[in-house]
């Protein structure tokens, strides 16, 4: 099922859990990004449109794809809010409505056996919800 713009942001604010309404626009994170030259929308504009609960542009976003989950921003912002985890959130989300629900814990057989144990669970992580 489709979800709804206003779907897709409750579901980006509750994967990144954190406060962006704290943000202020400083701007701290946006300057600190080490990836910042090659997004279309930098760390705190992320965080803007999720305050304003535009999804559709969130997911349209490339930034989400040349952060490096360095966590930077999270350390510079002065008000606690995490970027890092706003970029995080949109390529979850986006990940999950191209693929569903492709890993189940039933079928670990399918699986390499040398797979390393982490990106095993990180996998889970990202596609059984
Ligand atoms: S550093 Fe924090 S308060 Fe400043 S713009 Fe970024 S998220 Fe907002
Ligand atoms: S976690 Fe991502 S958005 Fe934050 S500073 Fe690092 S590369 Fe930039």
């Amino acid at each position: 099922m489709e979800l709804s713009k206003k779907e897709m942001a409750e579901q980006l604010l509750s994967l990144a859990a954190t406060d962006v309404k704290r943000c202020v626009q400083c701007g701290r994170c946006s300057a600190t990004c080490p990836a910042g030259f090659k997004m279309d929308l930098l760390p705190s504009r992320m965080v803007w449109e999720l305050v304003n609960g535009n999804a559709d542009v969130m997911l349209e976003a490339k930034s989400p794809w040349s952060c490096m989950s360095c966590m930077a921003c999270e350390e510079r912002c002065p008000r606690g809010v995490s970027p890092a985890r706003v970029m995080e959130a949109v390529r979850l989300l986006a990940i999950r409505q191209q693929g569903g629900n492709r890993l189940a814990a039933e079928n670990l057989e399918n699986y390499p056996k040398d797979m390393p144990q982490q990106a095993l669970v990180a996998a889970f992580r990202k596609y059984n919800k």
